[in-house]
């Protein structure tokens, strides 16, 4: 029987698998991952987990029940450590090995560390349970009161906002001139860090961080490169994410900033797919090769590589799409937020809103809104492919 293996068990692996299944796939499925925790969904971990009272319990992408009825073999906690591709199968630091006909690289991506030397307790990163648990009890502690934030991405933001709820004083430290620059265009960062900013949260732009003070082992400030020093009882690190590629680089695949894949997510050995976070594929609607790192994405990407492993007919490209909650602004975003050259904006204070619209020439190329739902739906379907 044909075996298809998939190394990761995030919302990418898990939805690899589940759409093979709908799609007839009659072969074996071994859905692999290195937690120990059904799959589940990240996104509340730097939102209602860090704010809501009483213990949290994981939201699970699907019941135990769905991968039984499925015959999905789910291995939690097992970690893959080579692929032999001439012999066609995994290495597990159990010394185990696996057979495979077919394999997905889902191994997502890890929070890109501070250039500094050795542990400080008191810096938090941010990508599993775990981390969300610990950073959770660490804003609880009632000596916990100045919080500094490095990097105004999305997650930092996320974070951010869950801190100030809390009653903390938190300061944003980001190295370019705005937040969220990767992400969404200037019009809808500025409308939130406006609305962040009212909330209580300190902004630090153009600011890089050379080094932080300590009370014993622990961190006691963040030192700027014009020597500010910002007093921290807790250091929130969201400087981006690097893609999980040492298992595939090792395998001798071709990897550049993520696992390179054509447009049905094969890398450049055709048995092998890789998707979600990991992988650097076109885009059709931006110009050039991206790695996008969102649960839309993950969805899309695994959905295009079981068509392929199916060889059924791709399904029909979505522009990119994602979502953050900020205090009580809803940001939503689709397509891809570069390469246009006019930004039309209309916000709104009462009630709260904000609705902008990049374009380039007559193409719609993106859409973000801030509170508006039904619009983004509308929206989406008015951005075309580049090609
Ligand atoms: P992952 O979810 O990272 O899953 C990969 C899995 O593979 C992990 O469990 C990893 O441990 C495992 N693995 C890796 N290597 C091995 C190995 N060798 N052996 C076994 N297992 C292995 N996106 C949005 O669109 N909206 C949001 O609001 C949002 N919020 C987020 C909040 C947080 C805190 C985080 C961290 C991310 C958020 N994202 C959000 C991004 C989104 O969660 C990711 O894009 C998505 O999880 C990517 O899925 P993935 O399956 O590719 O990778
Ligand atoms: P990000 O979008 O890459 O943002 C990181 C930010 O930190 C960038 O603006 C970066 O600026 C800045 N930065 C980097 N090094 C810095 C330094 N030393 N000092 C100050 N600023 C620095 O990534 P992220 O927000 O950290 O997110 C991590 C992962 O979580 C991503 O995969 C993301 O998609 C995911 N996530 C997504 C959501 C969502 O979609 N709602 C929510 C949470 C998490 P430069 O670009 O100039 O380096």
């Amino acid at each position: 029987m044909d075996t298809t293996v998939i190394i990761g068990n995030g919302v990418a692996g898990t939805n690899a698998a589940a759409t093979l299944r709908k799609n007839g796939y009659e072969g074996a499925i071994k859905l692999i991952g290195d937690e120990v925790a059904l799959p589940y969904q990240r996104p509340p971990l730097s939102k209602t987990w860090l704010r809501e009272p009483g213990r949290p319990s994981p939201t699970p992408i699907r019941p135990l029940s769905f991968f039984q009825d499925n015959r999905i073999e789910l291995m939690r906690a097992r970690r893959v450590v080579s692929i032999d591709r001439a012999a066609r199968d995994i290495l597990f630091s159990d010394g185990n090995t696996m057979k495979f006909d077919t394999l997905i690289l889902a191994t997502g991506a890890s929070p890109r560390r501070l250039d500094m030397q050795g542990d400080l307790k008191g810096i938090h990163y941010l990508r599993g349970l775990g981390d969300s648990a610990g950073l959770r009890q660490a804003l609880a502690c009632a000596d916990c009161r100045d919080v500094v934030i490095i990097g105004a991405g999305v997650i930092g933001l996320e974070v951010a906002s869950a801190a100030v709820d809390l009653g903390k004083t938190v300061t944003v430290i980001e190295s370019a001139a705005r937040a969220m620059a990767r992400v969404a265009s200037p019009a809808t960062t500025n409308f939130v860090t406006r609305k962040l900013t009212d909330a209580g949260v300190k902004f630090l732009f153009n600011q890089k961080v050379k080094g932080f003070g300590t009370a014993g082992d622990h961190v006691s400030t963040v030192n700027l490169g014009d020597g500010t020093e910002v007093k921290a009882d807790l250091v929130f690190a969201g400087i981006g994410a690097t893609p999980n590629v040492k298992l595939a680089q090792a395998a001798g695949l071709e990897c550049d900033n993520g696992i390179c894949v054509d447009q049905d997510m094969r890398t450049s050995d055709p048995k092998i797919f890789a998707i979600g976070d990991c992988a650097r594929s076109d885009n059709k609607f931006a110009a050039g090769k991206l790695r996008i790192e969102t649960v839309h994405n993950a969805i899309t990407q695994a959905q295009v590589a079981a068509a392929a492993i199916c060889n059924m007919e791709s399904p029909a490209p979505v522009p990119p799409r994602f979502w953050s909650d900020l205090k009580d602004m809803k940001v939503q975003a689709v397509g891809i937020a570069a390469g246009y050259d006019l930004v039309r904006s209309d916000a709104s204070q009462n009630p709260l809103s904000l609705e902008v619209h990049l374009t380039r020439g007559e193409r719609l190329v993106a859409t973000e809104t801030v509170n508006l739902p039904n619009r983004q739906s509308i929206l989406a379907k008015a951005i075309s492919p580049t090609v």
